[in-house]
């Protein structure tokens, strides 16, 4: 027969994030993510990094136009089932990335507050921490801080035990549907991650690994809205995503002179 079996087509995530040239963050972490669990990855490109293994040395704004003319061209023309939000750079684009989200209304909306690379570059104006939390956030279904970001976000530190268990109340009350609050800053031979939603909370723990990754909490926030676009519900995207990020990690590689390690994916 010359008859060709029509393969279905994949479930549709969109990433809104910056781009990483050295391909171990951002926009490209987040595509390759996608392709590993089976979705189709769309890209809107916000920000673009001079960037490799060594550290960011510049970054480039994309003009407000052309952000929304990406999302305009991604939205009339596929079913997108999950979108999430990575580096935004400045408080116009959170703002504009915010506006088109209430517009658009995606069934899934994972935010990756980022701020800070491992590298200690400044990934978002200190003053778009203000946009973030009164647009952005109360539209995500989950929020995805470090400590350092959760930090920024409430406005205090959560060095302190009784601190940290009485944040996800803090966090929640930013109006996401659900907070995973990410503990590989914190100390200790385990990494806890901690996720709260209008059930209560649940903690994912992983041995921690003895190297530092580039491109972890990318990659995170990616995995947990392509599980989300594959049906999967927060609570179990959560914990799916979460054991990919660490079983990549382990595999992880560096492929330049840099000592953080790439996620092999
Ligand atoms: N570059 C871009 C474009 C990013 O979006 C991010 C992630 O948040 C980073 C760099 C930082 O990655 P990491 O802190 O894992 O090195």
């Amino acid at each position: 027969s010359n008859r060709v079996a029509q393969p279905t087509t994949p479930p549709i995530a969109l990433t809104i994030a910056g781009s990483d040239s050295g391909g171990g963050a951002g926009v490209q972490a987040d595509l390759k993510t996608f392709h590993a669990h089976g979705v189709h990855g769309l890209s809107v490109i916000a920000a673009v990094t001079s960037q490799n293994t060594r550290g960011v040395s510049a970054i480039h704004a994309v003009p407000l136009t052309h952000i929304r003319r990406q999302i305009e061209a991604v939205f009339d023309d596929f079913p997108i089932a999950a979108v999430k939000t990575g580096m935004l750079g400045n408080a116009a684009t959170v703002r504009l990335v915010a506006r088109e989200l209430r517009k658009r209304k995606p069934a899934w909306l994972v935010v990756d507050p980022v701020m800070i690379a491992t590298s200690g570059a400044r990934l978002l104006d200190e003053d778009a921490i203000d946009a973030m939390i009164n647009e952005l956030i109360p539209l995500a279904d989950v929020l995805t801080p470090n400590l350092p970001e959760a930090e920024a976000l409430l406005g205090c530190p959560l060095r302190t035990s009784t601190r940290l268990a009485s944040a996800g109340e803090a966090l929640l009350a930013l109006g996401a549907g659900s907070v995973l609050l990410k503990g590989g800053h914190a100390r200790g031979d385990e990494v806890v991650d901690r996720y709260f939603d209008d059930r209560g909370s649940m903690e994912v723990r992983h041995v921690r690994l003895p190297r530092e990754g580039h491109g972890t909490g990318c990659t995170l926030a990616s995995a947990i809205a392509a599980e989300l676009a594959t049906g999967q519900t927060p609570r179990s995207a959560v914990r799916r995503a979460s054991a990919y990020v660490h079983r990549a990690l382990k595999q992880g590689y560096r492929p330049g002179g840099g000592s953080t390690y790439v996620l092999r994916h």
